[in-house]
């Protein structure tokens, strides 16, 4: 995991320079129209000076805030501090009992609404990053009680999650519709996901490459030897041993070896109608796994791209766990919000 460096906005007590423009005209040339203290909520400054100013040209005033300031009432500093403990692990409430400690007064919907700020700019910032490897994944947190489809694109390069989508992973379309901005504006060369089929026609269609993870792989054909083991003629189990070794090595010519096995099973139904046979079912392992072979082992030839999908799995249980402290989601938005923010640890 990378290095985590708290880093918060400075803020000033008056500003040291001039306005640049005006904010209503562009106006360049202003005349000093008097100062203001203003009351702010900071953890070292109960108030700060602002100065108002004239434009010449359009002679509208407007305040010019020191660095760290706005028209909110919390500067900007205790707006990410806020943000920053409730990823640390503390609940909206005790982030509010945290900060009146040092007397500073917030109500947790205040700290809600700073957290939501920070996920806002984490989410435009990370917008125009380029990610060469996304790791893609669903999950089902919970909104108002009901389970939401969800995926998660997360940059495999640094680990950081940079989109959360309502989105069904097992709906081609929808994933599409998910996954094809993602991947021109970040200009993504390979996605890493499990083994669902419409991660495959999806990487197809936008022209990307595609990693299976090799733990989903092992999974499903695993279980499926295991069946075969019981039940296939005793003739064939020899296959089993091989298509295991395949798996274990993963060589280059996997695929031309794998569709050699599937022409050497005899293909003809033994069992009653509708029902595949043993013979059958290794066939269909085999022909599936030639099929994908190449998808299985992106990871040989492209670099940094890893042969598992573990890290955005590990990070989508980190953003559950620490999401999980917000009870009753009202809101997909706020949901959202507290993925990213929380899957990015404290790196914004
Ligand atoms: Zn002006």
């Amino acid at each position: 995991m990378s290095i985590v460096v708290l880093q918060l906005p400075d803020v000033k007590r008056k500003s040291e320079n001039r306005p640049k423009k005006c904010p209503y005209c562009q106006g360049e040339i202003f005349q000093r129209w008097g100062k203001v203290r203003k009351p702010v909520r900071d953890n070292r400054y109960r108030t700060i000076q602002v100065y108002r100013y004239r434009c010449c040209h359009c002679r509208r005033t407007f305040r010019h805030y020191p660095p760290g300031v706005d028209r909110a009432d919390q500067t900007q500093r205790l707006r990410k501090l806020a943000a920053i403990l409730w990823v640390l692990g503390m609940s909206l409430r005790s982030v509010q009992l945290a900060l009146l400690a040092f007397n500073i007064e917030l109500s947790h919907m205040s700290v809600w609404r700073d957290m939501q700020e920070q996920a806002d700019l984490l989410k435009k910032r990370r917008q125009w990053q380029g990610v060469r490897v996304l790791g893609v994944d669903g999950a089902y947190p919970l909104l108002k009680g009901k389970k939401v489809p969800t995926l998660i694109a997360l940059d495999l390069g640094t680990g950081q999650p940079v989109a959360v989508g309502q989105v069904d992973e097992a709906n081609p379309e929808a994933v599409k519709r998910f996954l094809e901005p993602l991947i021109q504006r970040l200009g993504v060369s390979v996605i890493v996901t499990d083994d669902l089929n419409s991660y495959r026609k999806v990487a197809g269609k936008l022209g990307v490459e595609q990693q299976v993870c090799q733990f989903h792989v092992r999974r499903w054909v695993g279980l499926a030897l295991h069946e075969l083991k019981q039940t296939l003629p005793q003739e064939w189990l020899w296959v089993l041993d091989e298509i295991k070794r395949l798996l274990a090595e993963l060589p280059l010519e996997g695929s031309r070896r794998l569709f050699e096995l599937w022409k050497q099973v005899p293909e003809k139904r033994t069992g009653q109608a509708g029902d595949r046979s043993p013979l059958e079912k290794l066939r269909y392992i085999l022909i599936r796994m030639s099929e994908h072979w190449a998808s299985y082992r992106v990871f040989d030839w492209q670099k940094d791209v890893p042969w598992t999908n573990n890290g955005t799995e590990q990070a989508i249980g980190r953003m559950k766990m620490r999401s999980r402290t917000v009870r009753g989601y009202k809101s997909w938005d706020g949901m959202e919000a507290a993925l990213l923010l929380a899957g990015s640890w404290l790196a914004w």
